[in-house]
């Protein structure tokens, strides 16, 4: 007899949407199927737990029949691309920035009908029409070949060397974490809103192996700037170059960021031109990215509003007196909502007409659901990956184990002096980094038995890289690790005229500075 294998099931939504009919068919399969939780991603998808495998035709079949799919969530191709989640309606940059994440995982899309086959009998049940111009670019000639004949217009035969992933935002808003993207487009407007074109970014990437040193972190580079009209063929160039220069001998080397780093920015725009068939035109000038999280209640822009909702650890969940997968079932049943689900593994509620944003309230408060003010910031600001026991690759907890560490980090601040502070927080059980602690304030990754690396160094808004400050540091120990830190700090703020982050703190006066006083406060 088989044994009862148990899967994880991965949705692809770009930018987040989850139709209000998915997300009843999800919350019904994890019932029937999973583990009575529904957990958020940080790329906007959702994924159901414990899966066995003689259920896994018919959860993917109602979901695709439901408005969704799980295509190209997993797998050396490209991911599920992510968008700003906030609905205004307003805004037409985010308007353009949800299109073209559509249109750019509809570029990417394996072609292959395989995945029907398998897991819906040949029937191709995907609701809504491609744009022609996507469908056309992606036929068009790129290195020469002929692609009209080809199943994988862009992938091939042997597919990308390792996972691919994309994000379109627009200018200052870093809800996406761009930076650790392998390809970024960000929205360019003339004066009367209109789309002109988007600057790119490429190799970010943030998966690494502990104790190999050629496996690292890496931040996006300005790339050059694209005509609309050009995009997709941009876009092809750019992953054209990765799937035939990508490193296929090693996977740990395979992602973006590496061929970059080998090659150089200029090297790999020339590489990139030659697919492209033309000059890249200069970066444009941007803002300053933020990091926004938009919980709480916001005007869409239309007379209607939207809802920012906390999830902890991007885990829906009942337990105890706290309902949140309750009172969604039952927002969502009772008012149709369409959802966004956010970077940061929340979620958004949308299209509310104003006069029942009481009624919504009432539900969220009945079943326990804290607002963002009533929310610790540490608790707002921070992210675990699901890690022990449903993944695989976990050598640590991580969801399970951060509200209790974060608890401690309150005690200690206030117990340095610091009650009001707060930081960003990111967990990983192992060093793939799903959670992006590398982009942290504080990032713990997963090294040992019950023992974390600490990174320190990164900003509120998720634009500088952290650094390794030390190694397998046990569970025990982060007070002691931290308190002399947190100390320096203190001490420091009263002497600076502007506030600093703890994150700035940290780049600001370097690891040395942070060694030696942590020595003569631990030896004081
Ligand atoms: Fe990702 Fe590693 Fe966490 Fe698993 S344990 S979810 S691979 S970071």
């Amino acid at each position: 007899q088989e044994k009862d294998y148990q899967f994880m099931l991965r949705t692809r939504s770009p930018g987040g949407f989850i139709p209000p009919q998915l997300y009843l068919t999800i919350d019904r399969l994890s019932d029937e199927y999973g583990n009575q939780t529904i957990r958020a991603t940080t790329r906007q998808g959702f994924q159901l737990h414990g899966i066995l495998k003689q259920n896994l035709k018919t959860a993917i079949a109602a979901i695709v029949k439901n408005m969704g799919s799980t295509l190209g969530a997993c797998g050396d191709i490209n991911r599920n691309v992510m968008a700003p989640p906030a609905p205004y309606k307003n805004r037409p940059e985010y308007k353009y920035a949800w299109e073209y994440a559509n249109n750019v995982a509809d570029l990417l899309t394996p072609q292959s009908g395989a995945y029907y086959e398998i897991w819906l009998d040949g029937e191709i049940a995907i609701s809504g029409e491609e744009d022609p111009e996507v469908v056309a670019a992606r036929k068009r000639n790129i290195n020469g070949s002929n692609l009209e004949d080809e199943k994988e217009p862009i992938y091939g035969t042997n597919y990308m060397p390792r996972k691919f992933k994309c994000s379109v935002t627009v200018p200052g808003d870093n809800s996406v974490d761009l930076f650790s993207q392998d390809l970024s487009l960000v929205v360019i407007t003339n004066a009367e809103g209109e789309l002109i074109g988007f600057d790119v970014f490429a190799g970010g990437g943030l998966g690494r192996t502990h104790n190999q040193e050629e496996t690292f972190p890496r931040l996006a580079d300005p790339i050059c700037y694209v005509d609309k009209a050009d995009v997709y063929d941009l876009v092809k160039a750019i992953v054209a170059t990765q799937r035939d220069y990508g490193d296929r001998a090693n996977r740990r080397h395979a992602r973006m960021k590496y061929l970059i780093e080998d090659w150089g920015v200029e090297k790999f725009k020339q590489t990139v031109e030659g697919y492209f068939g033309k000059p890249l035109e200069p970066f444009k000038p941007l803002p300053e990215f933020k990091y926004l999280d938009f919980l709480g209640w916001h005007k869409q822009g239309d007379g209607k509003l939207f809802l920012g909702i906390s999830i902890e650890n991007g885990r829906i969940k009942d337990e105890g007196d706290f309902k949140l997968k309750t009172a969604l079932k039952e927002i969502v049943q009772k008012y149709q909502l369409p959802i966004y689900l956010t970077p940061h593994q929340n979620l958004i509620l949308t299209e509310i007409e104003a006069g029942k944003k009481g009624e919504i309230a009432e539900i969220l408060d009945r079943n326990g659901i804290k607002t963002e003010t009533q929310i610790d910031p540490l608790v707002r600001y921070s992210m675990a990956c699901p890690a022990l026991p449903t993944c695989g690759l976990a050598i640590t907890e991580a969801e399970r184990i951060i509200p209790s560490i974060l608890e401690r980090l309150r005690t200690l601040l206030v117990k340095v002096g610091l009650k009001e502070e707060h930081f960003v927080v990111r967990m990983t059980g192992c060093p793939n980094g799903c959670a992006r602690p590398y982009l942290a304030e504080i990032g713990f990754v997963g090294q040992g038995p019950d023992a974390y690396q600490i990174w320190l160094g990164g900003d509120r808004d998720q634009t500088r890289l952290a650094q390794p400050y030390m190694d397998k540091v046990s569970i025990q120990d982060i007070e002691t690790t931290l308190e002399p830190l947190l100390v320096y700090f203190r001490k420091e703020q009263s002497q600076q005229e502007k506030p600093e982050s703890f994150g700035d703190f940290c780049d600001r006066v370097g690891f040395e500075a942070l060694r030696s006083f942590s020595t003569s406060y631990q030896t004081a």
